[in-house]
């Protein structure tokens, strides 16, 4: 495995100087764990969320699209079940008042080798009183007992404040494909087996958020539900744990840094579930999730809605309520892995070192930047910069030497920098520069949009 250089440390301080990520509401002293994408990491992210969308809706058989609303009857979260168990065991500090997750506090002590997803809270409270679990951030031991605390964001619709007027921010987008499964099914008359997919926000007020962009409490989930019918539920989850995995791949991942990781304690209702975890600069950790959920979802939205989510095949007349093999990736999550898959430093002849983000080039915020050797050329670098924005998104840059106008390309990973020198006044020829290998070749103005197209498709 190649040594890899990130930290997490470095990450956001590059994040921060090159227009990547900044901390939420900065000038205010920030936001604890809220970050903003400025101009170069929203088109990363824009373009993250493209590829996982061209893959698996555009390039898939049968696979549709929505964008549902993030606020949602408030009955849907009772049938969903998050109203009642979407919590997180949480302890408190008495000394110094941190906040702790109980399972987190096992995991670190046992060093992964207790499994806490398998205890009961009083099972915890008893391995944490029997090993004298001390508090992480005071060292002290002295903690409240475990509370329960439901992770979902509650906001009242309306102008009273009254109870019933509850509503919550969406913690998951999966249920905006549940409750629209017979819409998009007679709309699109999709015949089962097929999909819905989604992009979208949503909230958890996580009691131990951290590691830069990998736990927020607001965050953009890409999620894929699979409707099929029982007994064929076991090929198509082995099928969806296979294309999650080839689509890192194809982005560009190191095998060696993903590797599949079953749950050990399933939902009551799930039949398997899985994770791909991803070798982050703090560690091993969950990048996306694989779940048979059964006929579950869509069983109970028919009980609470009392409408009935039931598919009647057209050719054999049979009725029944499909099973759901669900894939869901963060995209925030994938962001922080190809950014710390991408992070290199090279040194260079001479000593140099340069920082360079080697992704996909189709993730890059700008498929070219374009340069004028000197700032006599600018008219016509910035002539061949507009003909060129016509297609892709590209950085023109005519400020410092030509050496560091490549490092600032480098990173924000641009793939190519396109030189205009004096020769193209004169021929009409351009130096392109490759990000990774740092070689050169001349090409015709002519022909850099075919160039470009061919190498940052996805
Ligand atoms: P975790 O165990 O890390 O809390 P989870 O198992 O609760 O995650 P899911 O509910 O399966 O996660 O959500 C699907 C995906 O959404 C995760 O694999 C992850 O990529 C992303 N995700 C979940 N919670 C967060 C969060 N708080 N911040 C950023 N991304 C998240």
């Amino acid at each position: 495995m190649a040594k890899k250089t990130v930290t997490m440390d470095k990450l956001v301080a590059l994040c921060k100087n090159r227009g990547i990520i900044f901390p939420g509401s900065e000038i205010y002293g920030g936001m604890g764990n809220t970050w903003d994408y400025g101009p170069v990491g929203v088109e990363i992210k824009n373009n993250i969320k493209r590829a996982w969308w061209k893959r698996f809706v555009q390039e898939s058989e049968n696979s549709y699209g929505v964008d549902a609303a993030i606020l949602m009857n408030s009955r849907v979260w009772e049938a969903s079940g998050h109203t009642t168990s979407f919590s997180d065991p949480k302890m408190d500090c008495k000394e110094c008042k941190s906040r702790h997750r109980a399972d987190n506090l096992i995991e670190a002590h046992s060093k992964g080798k207790v499994n806490p997803d398998l205890m009961t809270n009083e099972e915890m409270e008893q391995y944490i009183q029997e090993h004298h679990v001390c508090c992480p951030v005071c060292g002290k031991f002295n903690w409240t007992g475990i509370r329960t605390f439901n992770l979902m964001f509650e906001t009242s619709r309306g102008v009273t404040d009254e109870s019933q007027n509850k509503i919550y921010l969406r913690p998951e987008t999966a249920q905006g494909e549940f409750v629209n499964f017979l819409n998009v099914q007679r709309t699109t008359r999709a015949k089962i087996p097929f999909g819905i997919a989604q992009i979208g926000k949503a909230f958890r007020n996580e009691i131990t958020p951290g590691n830069f962009i990998f736990r927020t409490i607001e965050f953009e989930q890409m999620e894929h539900q699979w409707f099929c019918k029982e007994g064929t539920d076991g090929e198509y989850y082995a099928e969806f744990k296979q294309r999650a995995w080839q689509f890192l791949l194809d982005l560009g991942f190191n095998p060696e840094h993903l590797r599949f990781k079953d749950h050990d304690k399933l939902a009551h209702y799930a039949k398997a579930a899985c994770d791909i975890q991803y070798d982050f600069p703090m560690g091993w950790s969950e990048l996306n999730g694989i779940h048979n959920r059964t006929d579950y979802d869509l069983s109970r939205h028919q009980e609470y809605s009392g409408k009935s989510l039931t598919y009647v095949d057209p050719v054999t007349g049979e009725k029944y309520i499909p099973y759901v093999i669900e894939y869901s990736i963060g995209a925030d999550r994938l962001m922080l892995a190809v950014l710390s898959e991408a992070y290199d430093e090279e040194t260079l002849e001479g000593g140099d070192v340069r920082t360079v983000l080697h992704f996909h080039p189709a993730l890059a915020a700008y498929k070219a930047a374009v340069l004028p050797l000197q700032k006599n050329l600018a008219p016509k670098a910035k002539e061949i910069a507009s003909m060129l924005k016509k297609h892709f998104p590209i950085s023109y840059d005519e400020a410092g030497s030509i050496g560091k106008r490549y490092r600032r390309q480098d990173e924000i990973g641009t793939p190519y920098c396109i030189t205009i020198d004096f020769d193209t006044m004169e021929n009409d020829t351009v130096t392109v520069r490759d990000r990774d290998s740092m070689e050169q070749i001349r090409l015709n103005v002519s022909e850099l949009v075919d160039f470009l197209r061919e190498k940052c498709a996805f």
